[in-house]
């Protein structure tokens, strides 16, 4: 089974296979993480994103709704493709927001075992300007990413790459160091 790994830092710096954006529903970039991604990556993601974005306009929920994911190149990156996964806002934990968030982190995870990739790095979808509780965001993101991986042998390795140190206190209590 892959080995899960935490790290403190910025996403777009990671010359992983993968590295997941958490994007909006609309695919078009935004602020946080999403932005420094499109920033990093150029236009070539943009016009990526903008195509998935077209052939999905007439989705209910959006081009990409919450709890889905969508897989692209990455641009001018150094990881070889992007997953834009999209979680839920926070209203309250009543809206059905810990399965979306899950889903989130299952989706992407499938995404990166079908497109034959082996490493991929996550940061800690909605917990900024979607206002997920960060405590109960840590434990569903590591909880499905154990669940998940026995169903993804071509995964060797996760990193959950947090930009904040409350977050980053959150996931070493929850997984230690290195497993
Ligand atoms: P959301 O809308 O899903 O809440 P945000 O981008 O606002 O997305 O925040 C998600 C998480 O990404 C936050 O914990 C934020 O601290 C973190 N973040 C912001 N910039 C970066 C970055 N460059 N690399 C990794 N994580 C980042």
């Amino acid at each position: 089974m892959g080995l899960i790994e935490i790290i403190r830092g910025d996403i777009t710096t990671l010359a992983v296979d993968a590295i997941v954006n958490a994007a909006n529903s609309g695919l078009l970039g935004g602020g946080g993480v999403d932005g420094a991604i499109h920033e990093a990556a150029g236009p070539e993601l943009f016009e990526e994103c903008l195509k998935i974005a077209k052939s999905r306009k007439d989705n209910p929920g959006g081009p990409c709704p919450a709890g889905d994911a969508v897989i692209t190149g990455a641009g001018q990156l150094p990881c070889k493709k992007v997953i834009h996964a999209v979680g839920p806002v926070w209203h309250g934990g009543t809206r059905g927001e810990p399965d979306l968030l899950a889903s989130c982190y299952r989706k992407s995870l499938i995404l990166a075992e079908e497109a034959g990739l082996s490493s991929i790095a996550f940061p800690n979808i909605s917990t900024g300007v979607f206002g997920y509780p960060k405590e109960q965001a840590a434990e569903i993101a590591v909880n499905t990413i154990k669940r998940t991986l026995p169903e993804t042998p071509g995964i060797a390795r996760v990193i959950f790459v947090c930009f904040d140190g409350e977050n980053y206190r959150l996931y070493l209590d929850f997984l230690g160091p290195v497993k």
